[in-house]
């Protein structure tokens, strides 16, 4: 890392930031510094513009590099996620040192309360808005070197977003199809009709492609913007509150747009939600509570629970549950969310359950044999 920082300053001032430290030999360094400076003058009016270019060149390698984040097998990786929204009167830190990663491929949810920073979080992921600190990474992108080009080509290439409000991607006095159409001519794109039939195929609005926008459903005008946020091809899909001003049968058909998505095209998938409904429909749902990460539900199927489960009587406590919920095959599963450094964030009605609150201290034991660590409220 040190080394990196390094190489992007050039040469002589490298050199020129370690020299002060010799003060006795000053003269001596003084006549190198000069030697230096016209050292590079010289070569300069030798071939001046291949030097040009080849330092041009170097430095955008140095950037490319700095930039690439390992290939690994995440599409996002965030880790101790920091945003602070400075307004002229307070500072809001709508991240507080968020971690999360989603695999390649992968469809998950978002929950949290009005305010806990899911929209924050969405926008950092979509390269609208800067994260102040910590580091994410998404398909091979480190977003916190990115300069405002990156972030024009990553948004024009990467990603592809959904919102809730969806009219400020659509003009209601045209079609279906010349919506789709739109963003494509505007990027001066080829084979425009043929893609945005393809397009609106894939979301299911194959019969309303010659349909004004304002004779459609908010569910089909959804639809439409799926469709647009594809255009790009994106390999990762971002929608914030997709389903927010639609009946639960037309949000549990877009959701089926969405998993189709994910399915038969491999886009790694983010829904932002408050939906609980919604979201239990979802294998994977991450909730974020003040800005972090607190807790994760994961679905499992019988066949898992067997494995993990310890004893019988464990068991069968899960499979009850998973019958209760209504979903013989799969039962959920809530999971804690232990950050980097080894906080976590209890559920609220355990502590409540037990009669804890913040600031209490708090016994922890471990039990080796049983790998479990148990916590209880110290007298
Ligand atoms: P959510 O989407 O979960 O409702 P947000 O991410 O929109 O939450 O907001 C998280 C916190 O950050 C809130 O306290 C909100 O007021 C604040 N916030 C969001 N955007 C801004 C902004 N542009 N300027 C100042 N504060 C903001
Ligand atoms: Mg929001």
């Amino acid at each position: 890392m040190t080394n990196d920082k390094d190489s992007v300053f050039e040469k002589d001032t490298v050199l020129e930031e370690a020299e002060p430290e010799i003060t006795e030999e000053t003269p001596a360094v003084e006549e190198k510094k000069q030697k230096k400076s016209k050292e590079p003058k010289e070569k300069k009016e030798k071939q001046p513009k291949e030097k040009k270019l080849s330092k041009k060149k170097q430095r955008e390698l140095e950037h490319e590099q700095e930039i690439t984040a390992p290939t690994t097998e995440y599409a996002i990786e965030c880790e101790n996620l920091v945003k602070i929204y400075k307004t002229e009167q307070i500072e809001v830190v709508a991240l507080q040192g968020l971690d999360l990663k989603v695999k390649r491929g992968e469809l998950v949810a978002i929950v949290g309360t009005s305010g806990s920073g899911k929209s924050t979080l969405l926008n950092m992921l979509g390269g609208l808005d800067k994260p102040s600190a910590g580091s994410l990474n998404v398909n091979g992108r480190n977003l916190l070197k990115f300069t405002e080009e990156d972030y024009m080509d990553y948004k024009r290439n990467m990603v592809g977003f959904v919102w809730q409000n969806n009219a400020r991607n659509l003009v209601s006095y045209l079609t279906a199809e010349q919506n789709v159409e739109l963003p494509m001519l505007l990027q001066g794109q080829k084979n425009r009709r043929e893609r945005a039939l393809e397009l609106l195929d894939a979301v299911g609005l194959s019969h309303r492609i010659n349909s004004r926008l304002d004779q459609m459903s908010g569910g089909e005008q959804q639809r439409v913007a799926i469709a647009i946020s594809l255009a790009n091809n994106p390999q990762i899909l971002l929608a914030d509150e997709p389903t927010g001003s639609v009946d639960t049968k037309t949000s549990d058909q877009l959701l089926q747009v969405f998993k189709d998505l994910n399915r038969t095209r491999g886009i790694t998938i983010v829904i932002v939600t408050h939906d609980m409904r919604l979201a239990k429909q979802i294998d994977r749902v991450i909730s974020i509570r003040d800005g972090r990460t607190s807790s994760e539900i994961i679905k499992k199927s019988h066949a898992e629970i067997m494995r993990e489960s310890q004893s019988l009587e464990e068991m069968d406590e899960n499979l009850t549950k998973s019958v209760t919920e209504g979903e013989p095959d799969f039962v959920s599963e809530e999971l804690v969310v232990l950050d980097r450094t080894g906080r976590l964030q209890l559920p609220k009605e355990y502590l409540e359950e037990l009669g804890m609150k913040g600031g209490d201290r708090v016994k922890a034991d471990l039990d080796k044999e049983a790998e479990r660590i148990y916590i209880r409220k110290a007298e």
